[in-house]
C-alpha cells in the first residue's frame, strides 16, 4: 500500500469520515485514520457521535419514550395493555445493534468512495507526515499533500466529583447502565444531561438535576427554555438551578453529593451520578513538536472560517475547533474542507446551524433568539402558534409547545425560528432551508403547508406574525 495520499484525516467521527469520503468523491487519494475502541477493546469508526453519542442516545430516547407512553398514554387512545414490563439488558442490546449497524456501515462507505481506513493514533509531523501507530505499537509514516484533523473532544471532568467509571460517570457510563439505578444524580442541566436524564427518569429512576447557572437553558430562547422547564418539572426531573457542586463522596454503593444553592449547603444521596458539564477539545499527542499547528487558551484548534489552521495544508474541523460541537456542524465542515482540496468552491453558514434536544417535548432552534435580537436593537415582530391548536398534535396527543418565528420589522427577513413540541427537531429543517434561502416571513406564509401535519403550525406561527394566523386568534 502507497504511504503517499492527496489527503489524509485524523479522526474518523462524523465531522473526519464525510471529509474523508467527499475526499475520495473528488477523486483525491484519501486515508482516514482513527483510533476509537469500545469498552471490548475493537476499533470501530463513527467517533463520539455513532458509538458513544448521538445514536446511541437517540435509541434509548426512542425506546424509553415508548416505554413511557404505554403507561401514560395508551389507555387515553383506548389502547388497554397489561403485563407491561421492563428488559432494560433487551433495550441495551437493540441500542447496541444500531451502533453496530451505523458504525460498520462506515467501513462501507469508506469502501465505496475509495478511502483507505486505518486503525490506530494519527499523530501530525512537521512537513505534512502523519506518523500512524497501531496497536501493536507498529508505526508507518505517511506522506499527505493535506491534513485534516478531526480529533473530536471529550467529557470535562469535575475535580470536585471526578469519574470512577461506577457510581459517578461521564455520557458513555451513563447510556451503558444494565439496571435502573434508584436514584440518578445528573451534574449540569445542558443537553446531555436533559436528554441521559429523560431516559432515565422514563425508566422509573427518581432523578436529581443540579445546575450551576441561575437560568435554566441559558443559550435558548427562554420563552422556549420556561415552557420546557414547566414539562420537565412535570415528568418529575427535580432541576435546581444555581446549584454549585463542592464535592462527591461513595460510600456503601451510593454517592453523596454536596452542594450550594440559595437555600445554602445541601446534599443529596443518589445511586449513580452522571457529571455532564460540556466537553473539550481532544488533541492529546495528536501534533509533534514543530507543526507549527496553533490552539486558542481553551485548546481548541485555531482555524479560520474555512477551517485553515495556522499550519498551510493543514485543516481542523468538528468538536476540536470553536463552534458548536454537533455532529451536524463538523460534517458540514468536513466536507467543505473537502471541497475547498479538491479546488471547488465551499462554505458553511454558520449562522444557520440548527440545534435540537432529543427530550420530549423536543426542542429545536436556528438562529436568533429573542433575547438576541433584542439586544441587538433591531426592531422584530414575533409570531406564535401553539400546538395545542394544531389537529396533528392533538391526534398525536402531542399538544405541549409551540412554535415561536422571529422576524424583521423591516425587511421581514426570518432571524429566528424556536420549536418546543413533537417532532421539533424535524419540524425545524423547513426553517433551517427558508433561513439558507434569507426569506422572509411572507414566503413561508405563501407556501402551502399539507393538512394535517405539524409543519402547519410553523405555517400559522408565520401568519401570526402579521396578524393573520387563521387557525388561532391573533393578538
Ligand atoms: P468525534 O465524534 O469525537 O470523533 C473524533 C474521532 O477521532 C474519535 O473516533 C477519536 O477516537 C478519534 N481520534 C482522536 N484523536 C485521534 C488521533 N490522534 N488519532 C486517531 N484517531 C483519533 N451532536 C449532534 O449533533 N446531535 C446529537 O444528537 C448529539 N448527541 C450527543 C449525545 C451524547 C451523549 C454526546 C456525548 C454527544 C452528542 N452530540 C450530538 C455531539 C456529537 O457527538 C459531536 O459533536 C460529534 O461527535 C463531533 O464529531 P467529531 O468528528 O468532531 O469528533
Ligand atoms: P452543555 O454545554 O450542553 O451543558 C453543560 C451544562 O452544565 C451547562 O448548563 C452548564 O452551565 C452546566 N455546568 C457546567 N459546569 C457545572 C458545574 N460545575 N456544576 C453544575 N453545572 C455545571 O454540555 P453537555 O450537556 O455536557 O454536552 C456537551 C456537548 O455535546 C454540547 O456542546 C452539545 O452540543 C453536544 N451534545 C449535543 C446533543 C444534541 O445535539 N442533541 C446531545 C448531547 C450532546
Amino acid at each position: 500500500m502507497s504511504d503517499s495520499f492527496d489527503v489524509v484525516v485524523i479522526g474518523a467521527g462524523p465531522a473526519g469520515y464525510p471529509a474523508a469520503i467527499r475526499a475520495g468523491q473528488n477523486k483525491l487519494s484519501v486515508a482516514c485514520v482513527d483510533e476509537w475502541k469500545n469498552r471490548d477493546g475493537t476499533h470501530a469508526f463513527g467517533g463520539t457521535c455513532l458509538n458513544a453519542g448521538c445514536i446511541p442516545s437517540k435509541a434509548l430516547l426512542e425506546s424509553s419514550e415508548l416505554f413511557h407512553r404505554v403507561h401514560g398514554e395508551f389507555a387515553t387512545h383506548g389502547i388497554k395493555v397489561a403485563g407491561v414490563s421492563l428488559d432494560l439488558l433487551a433495550m441495551q442490546k437493540r441500542k447496541a445493534a444500531i451502533v453496530k449497524a451505523s458504525t460498520s456501515g462506515i467501513t462501507a462507505l469508506f469502501k465505496s468512495a475509495g478511502v483507505t481506513g486505518l486503525q490506530g493514533h494519527g499523530r501530525l509531523l512537521p512537513g505534512r507526515k502523519v506518523e500512524v501507530t497501531a496497536d501493536d505499537g507498529s508505526k508507518r509514516v505517511l506522506q499527505a499533500k493535506h491534513v485534516v484533523l478531526a480529533s473530536g473532544s471529550i467529557p470535562m471532568e469535575l475535580e470536585s466529583a471526578p469519574f470512577d467509571n461506577d457510581s459517578i460517570v461521564d455520557s458513555w457510563g451513563a447510556l451503558d447502565f444494565t439496571s435502573v439505578p434508584r436514584r440518578l444524580g445528573v451534574i449540569g442541566a445542558g443537553v446531555i444531561g436533559l436528554e441521559l436524564g429523560s431516559v432515565w427518569r422514563r425508566l422509573g429512576s427518581e432523578v436529581i438535576v443540579l445546575e450551576a447557572l441561575p437560568d435554566f437553558l441559558a443559550m435558548t430562547d427562554q420563552q422556549l427554555a420556561k415552557e420546557a422547564l414547566k414539562h420537565f418539572k412535570k415528568q418529575g426531573l427535580d432541576v435546581r438551578l444555581g446549584a454549585k457542586v463542592t464535592g462527591a463522596t461513595i460510600a456503601n454503593g451510593a454517592v453523596t453529593v454536596r452542594f450550594t444553592d440559595g437555600k445554602g449547603d445541601q446534599s443529596a444521596e443518589v445511586d449513580k451520578l452522571v457529571v455532564a458539564i460540556g466537553r473539550q477539545p481532544f488533541t492529546k499527542n495528536l501534533l509533534a513538536e514543530g507543526t507549527g499547528v496553533e490552539l486558542d487558551e481553551r485548546g481548541f484548534i485555531k482555524v479560520d472560517h474555512e477551517c485553515r489552521t495556522s499550519t498551510e495544508g493543514v485543516w481542523a474541523v468538528g468538536d476540536a475547533v470553536r463552534g458548536p460541537m454537533l455532529a451536524h456542524k463538523g460534517k458540514e465542515e468536513g466536507v467543505m474542507v473537502a471541497d475547498l482540496i479538491a479546488g471547488q468552491f465551499s462554505e458553511v453558514n454558520y449562522k444557520t446551524i440548527p440545534s435540537v434536544i432529543y427530550t420530549a417535548p423536543e426542542i429545536a432552534w436556528v438562529g436568533q433568539t429573542e433575547e438576541q435580537v433584542k439586544q441587538a436593537g433591531r426592531a422584530y415582530k414575533v409570531g406564535s402558534f401553539p400546538f395545542l391548536a394544531s389537529g396533528r398534535a392533538r391526534a398525536m396527543e402531542s399538544t405541549a409547545g409551540f412554535v415561536k418565528v422571529i422576524s424583521a420589522t423591516d425587511t421581514d427577513e426570518i432571524l429566528g425560528v424556536h420549536i418546543i413540541g413533537p417532532l421539533a427537531g424535524e419540524l425545524i429543517a423547513e426553517a433551517v432551508l427558508a433561513m439558507e434561502y434569507s426569506a422572509s416571513t411572507e414566503d413561508i406564509q405563501r407556501t402551502i403547508h399539507a393538512h394535517p401535519t405539524l409543519s402547519e403550525a410553523l405555517h400559522e406561527a408565520a401568519l401570526a406574525a402579521d396578524k393573520r394566523a387563521i387557525d388561532f386568534p391573533n393578538r
